[in-house]
């Protein structure tokens, strides 16, 4: 079989995405390969495909038990044979997979990185034939990265061991310079094929809102989006419990976890949303990694996060099948503030020495930033992620909040030219909020004793409300016209430019929305009409057909024991609604329909079209 044949017999597709082609082919031809793309993008086939065409065997490096298992079932659901070892097996079943390896049965295995020293499974590799070796989220070998796993770095010293080396294929999602620096010198790739996709999640609609009651918004979201699956994420243990009981008490059927609670409770409440039994997960942050559900419709984030690259990691979670799916942002100021705090009290930076401390912490303060511009920005919020990144998007994407909102280019060279002032007037020794209580005449303990109320600018702009100095402050240093120290003081200073509104007399103009469009109400109902179908674009006349054939997978889910999405995707569902296959051939035309799955439950899918379709007749 070639690839083509393996990617239609196997997983039912007709055609491969970007950047999996180049990989598989560099794999086969015997080259190490090193993969960067986004979360959802279909990296897990580009070590699948060739370990089914090799001889020998694939070991699959995962730092998750929960992400092999998931993997693993799905392979097995597929029609291949693969295993994985890992803590969660009993001795028994242990050594009998081991055994079952030995005589080479199984092409693919997943294996947890601490495994690899013990001497049981040392004993297995030096006898096998192990054709590759691939590093799933490779990203945990970097210390720069947000998952760092020490036992990652096993791998290494693992592959030296074998009487012949491997191919070493690596996989992440993580972009930034240093993480992949970090994976070719660790996992010493030999000049490894890279592939970079673009960061792009194009069917992830983001928003941002300051709802003054959190709760409600949320509640309103939720009941907006009926039958879908979303994730909440909180930035503390307590406001998950809260958020929880709340929803449970309107009557949604939510869940939640925190690494407060016992393993038990996490791993029923991670089933209970994986396996569709609830709707809703509110979660820390403690809450997603190795979670393939490919049908997460939306993503809450009831507090900001404390930085792009942990915000980005968590809306990746949304719509990993490329449907439609939404990603809101619920900002209030009190979110900084927890994350400053965290930040300042970081245990993991303990055993840091003072300035390698100091360093990490100026950092995060820096990354904590970005964050906060991201609330306040009035660009293309989906541009701003990836010139984050490092990647230039065109500045509209056409499904983000900002590019669908009417906005004003207003004047605010006034403005610009007291908060300058009113900092170069203090010599630069203060932070934003006492420059904004200066210019806005605050009778504070704080302004009198900064004798800030007899600075030339005090008071000057009185009449301008709050909300709005403070959006014109984030846009002058969105813009370079000021910055902010990186110490824990965040003190304002001028930059080069500042001297180009103090004294050029610059006119400085930002966009702000239109008043009448910062209504929440008009955006929900906007909302509402694009999402009501699972997130998906059918006619209404095939949501019939839609949800009697999600009833048929969630029987199907039930009798097999394994999540829904494994029996077949939305998506798949979708394009059998649009299709309505009336025989085998039709039927294996759909995208995520394989020869394997048809011969499992295809027959099944079919009597079920066919009933629907004749009797609309
Ligand atoms: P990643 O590991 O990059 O986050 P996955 O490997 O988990 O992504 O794949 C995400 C989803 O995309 C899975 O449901 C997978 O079956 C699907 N997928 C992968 N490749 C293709 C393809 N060529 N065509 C259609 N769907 C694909
Ligand atoms: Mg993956
Ligand atoms: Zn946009």
């Amino acid at each position: 079989m070639d690839k083509y044949q393996v990617l239609k017999q196997y997983f039912g597709y007709d055609a491969f995405r970007e950047g999996q082609e180049p990989l598989i082919d560099g794999i086969l031809a015997g080259k190490d390969v090193f993969g960067i793309m986004p979360t959802g993008s279909g990296k897990s086939l580009c070590f699948q495909i060739p370990a089914l065409m090799m001889e020998g065997i694939t070991l699959v490096i995962s730092p998750l038990i929960s992400l092999m298992k998931d993997q693993v079932t799905a392979l097995n659901q597929a029609g291949i044979h693969a295993a994985y070892l890992n803590s969660s097996l009993t001795a028994g079943q242990y050594y009998k997979a081991l055994a079952l390896a030995k005589e080479g049965r199984y092409p693919i295995i997943y294996v947890a990185p601490e495994r690899l020293e013990t001497d049981a499974f040392l004993d297995f590799a030096l006898g096998a034939r192990i054709r590759m070796v691939a590093v799933d989220e490779a990203h945990c070998v970097s210390q720069w990265g947000q998952d760092f796993r020490p036992s990652y770095l096993k791998i290494v010293e693992f592959i030296k061991k074998l009487p012949r080396r491997p191919i070493v294929s690596a996989f992440t999602a993580t972009a930034t310079r240093e993480v992949r620096e970090d994976i070719v010198d660790i996992l010493m790739l030999r000049e490894p094929v890279m592939v970079t996709t673009g960061y792009d999640r194009p069917n992830l609609y983001l928003g941002v809102q300051s709802p003054k009651d959190k709760y409600g918004a949320l509640k309103n979201f939720v009941e907006t989006h009926p039958g879908q699956c979303g994730i909440v994420y909180c930035l503390t243990r307590k406001l998950v419990e809260e958020v929880t009981d709340r929803l449970r008490a309107d009557g949604i059927l939510a869940t939640r976890y925190h690494a407060g609670l016992g393993d038990r409770e996490r791993r029923e409440n991670q089933d209970d949303f994986i396996y569709d039994r609830c709707t809703v997960m509110v979660a820390t942050n403690a809450f997603g990694m190795g979670i393939d559900k490919s049908n997460v419709r939306y993503v809450i984030h009831y507090n900001m996060p404390k930085s792009i690259e942990a915000f980005y990691q968590e809306i990746g979670r949304c719509s990993r099948d490329q449907e439609p799916g939404e990603c809101i942002l619920f900002y209030s100021g009190q979110d900084v503030v927890t994350n400053q705090f965290f930040i300042d009290n970081n245990q993991d930076n303990q055993e840091l020495d003072a300035l390698t401390r100091q360093i990490v912490q100026e950092r995060d303060r820096e990354r904590l930033r970005k964050m906060t511009f991201y609330c306040f920005t009035n660009e293309c919020l989906r541009d701003y992620i990836l010139r984050y990144f490092g990647e230039y998007g065109s500045n509209y994407c056409g499904n983000c909040q900002n590019c669908l909102t009417q906005f004003e280019t207003v004047d605010v060279t006034e403005e610009a030219r007291a908060l300058a002032g009113c900092v170069s007037a203090c010599r630069q020794r203060y932070g934003v909020n006492v420059i904004l209580d200066t210019v806005r005449g605050a009778n504070t303990a704080k302004i009198r004793q900064y004798r800030m109320d007899a600075s030339p600018f005090y008071g000057v702009l009185a009449k301008v409300p709050a909300y709005r100095l403070r959006m014109i402050m984030n846009h002058l240093m969105l813009q370079g016209f000021l910055t902010v120290t990186g110490d824990e003081y965040a003190i304002v200073k001028l930059t080069g430019d500042s001297v180009r509104i103090l004294e050029a007399g610059e006119t400085v103009t930002m966009k702000m929305a239109k008043e009448q469009e910062r209504q929440p109400q008009e955006k929900s109902g906007r909302k509402e009409k694009k999402s009501r179908t699972a997130g998906v674009s059918l006619a209404p006349e095939d949501q019939e057909l839609f949800e009697k054939l999600r009833n048929l997978r969630t029987e199907i889910a039930r009798e097999e024991q394994v999540p829904p999405y494994i029996v077949f995707s939305d998506k798949t569902l979708v394009s059998m609604c649009m299709v309505k296959p009336g025989n085998r051939t039709e039927m294996l035309s759909v995208s995520g329909v394989g020869a394997y799955k048809y011969d499992k439950y295809g027959e099944r899918f079919l009597a079920r079209v066919r009933e629907v379709v004749n009797c609309r007749g």
